[in-house]
């Protein structure tokens, strides 16, 4: 790492670029091209990384500086969320930018990205900047512009706050351990969740090389956490960590292909989320599905669901799924689901389960669950307990007994229980003027809530999509 840190005083690229441009164009437009274009990348939250400003800089990454949350309308809120260029060399089935389709190109200039950035930062529109672009010339072309814009935005404006930017796969692996050095979360997209996928809607890719950068990069992160237990002032490599997006419905993979794949990323590469995107239709392509209900965002959100249990909640997926059952259940949540086919495990009982165990139980979350344990030191727990420590109990009441007595007089029948469970009405996690949906969900949950609201972005229009789309459904 040596060696690239002291290559790292310098950008690559020349300070004169020649990016290809139809008509002049003012920086309002391209901001708008170019922040339209990015739309369809999810991959954009923040952080886990808490950094202070030196106050030789400007901008920080503590908490509630880039913490992402809902705004009252569902807004994302605080990320300049810019592809760099919408020009692409590659031509994947999926993606408005494919270099066989007919669009306004634009790009910036890195010194574009920092007016943009620092401005914007300064008027307090944001807090942070999200990176991701096309494919200009060829990987390291980009990357070096990127590159450029960092090195810029970190040494020239002393920018200190949130940089998120995309590894192309096919940039040179020095070049990405020096972006690493800059930003503080990198991101390189699977896309497909299987190498087929891959080969039909995006053949210029290929898996090695999505996972190469990404192998590189998780590398680079635990090399880098030992050499600063050894030297304090060793500069932070992807200190926020690295994410990638997943796009769902694009090809056949089931649920639960997509779950393990998942998995599978989070054990081999530590990453610190998966992504999963509803697949839009923006092209006309034999090789696209027809999706006539639009993009499967309940799918979607159930995918969410099962991601969180796999991550917080000690399941694995296949716990959750099989080749028998290959994709979730779209009235119950996958936690509920699971309970309903392991009704030989319930009732729990609440005074004497361990923490692994109540975690499993529908409407108990980490926090909840975390409560009950210590509470339960000083005192015999009650269902007025529980409801005050935060358990949902409109779901637990069917799984659990407090000092041997169930809730109500009920039956641990699984026809009985699915019934009960999806005629409760449930709100969606922002005002949506009242609108509510009957199947459950982990939004139920306070502890959920509280942690997606830190860490989730959904954006209006998928928002609105999401509601719609639980109510058709529903
Ligand atoms: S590489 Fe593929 S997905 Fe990325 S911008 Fe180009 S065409 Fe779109």
């Amino acid at each position: 790492m040596k060696d690239v840190e002291s290559s790292c005083h310098k950008p690559i690229v020349p300070n004169e670029i020649s990016i290809r441009e139809n008509a002049p164009i003012s920086l309002m437009q391209k901001l708008e091209i170019l922040s339209d274009s990015a739309k369809y990348d999810v991959a954009c939250t923040s952080s886990g990384v808490d950094r202070k400003g030196d106050k030789t800089g400007i901008g920080n990454t503590i908490s509630g500086g880039i913490c992402h949350s809902f705004s009252a309308d569902g807004r994302c809120i605080s990320l300049l969320k810019v592809l760099f260029t919408n020009e692409c060399i590659y031509d994947c089935k999926y993606c408005i930018n494919r270099k066989s389709n007919d669009v306004k190109r634009t790009s910036f200039t890195p010194q574009e990205i920092c007016d943009l950035t620092i401005e914007f930062y300064r008027r307090n529109y944001i807090e942070g900047l999200f990176l991701s672009s096309g494919i200009l010339h060829n990987p390291n072309y980009t990357s070096e512009l990127i590159y450029e814009a960092l090195y810029k935005l970190r040494n020239e404006y002393h920018f200190q706050g949130y940089i998120h930017v995309k590894a192309i796969p096919g940039t040179d692996p020095v070049l990405v351990q020096k972006l690493g050095l800059l930003a503080d979360r990198m991101s390189v997209n699977l896309e497909l969740p299987t190498a087929e996928g891959l080969r039909q809607l995006a053949p210029n890719k290929h898996r090695k090389s999505i996972l190469t950068p990404m192998r590189q990069i998780q590398n680079g992160i635990v090399s880098n956490k030992n050499e600063l237990v050894l030297y304090k002032n060793t500069p932070r490599f992807v200190p926020a960590g690295q994410s990638t997006q997943v796009i769902v419905g694009a090809t056949p993979e089931s649920d639960y292909e997509i779950v393990t794949v998942a998995e599978n990323l989070y054990q081999k590469f530590d990453l610190k989320r998966v992504f999963y995107s509803a697949f839009v239709k923006v092209n006309e392509d034999k090789s696209l599905p027809a999706l006539p209900g639009g993009p499967p965002l309940l799918r979607e959100h159930r995918l969410y669901q099962a991601d969180w249990l796999l991550r917080f909640y000690g399941f694995q997926a296949k716990e959750l799924l099989s080749e028998e059952k290959p994709n979730f259940n779209v009235l119950l949540d996958p936690k509920c689901d699971w309970a309903l086919r392991h009704l030989e495990l319930f009732p729990v009982e609440i005074n004497r389960a361990d923490y692994q165990m109540l975690l499993r139980i529908p409407g108990i979350g980490v926090k909840s669950a975390g409560r009950i344990i210590r509470a339960r030191r000083n005192t015999k727990l009650t269902f007025e307990h529980l409801r005050k420590l935060g358990v949902v109990l409109k779901r637990a009441l069917y799984f659990i007994t407090c000092n041997g007595r169930m809730m109500y007089n009920t039956k641990i029948d699984e026809d009985y229980i699915t019934r009960n469970l999806i005629s409760v009405k449930e709100k969606l996690p922002i005002d949506t003027g009242g609108i509510t949906y009957k199947q459950l969900s982990l939004f139920d949950d306070k502890s959920f809530m509280e942690n997606q609201a830190k860490t989730e972005i959904i954006e209006p229009e998928r928002m609105k999509a999401l509601q719609e789309e639980i109510i058709r459904v529903s």
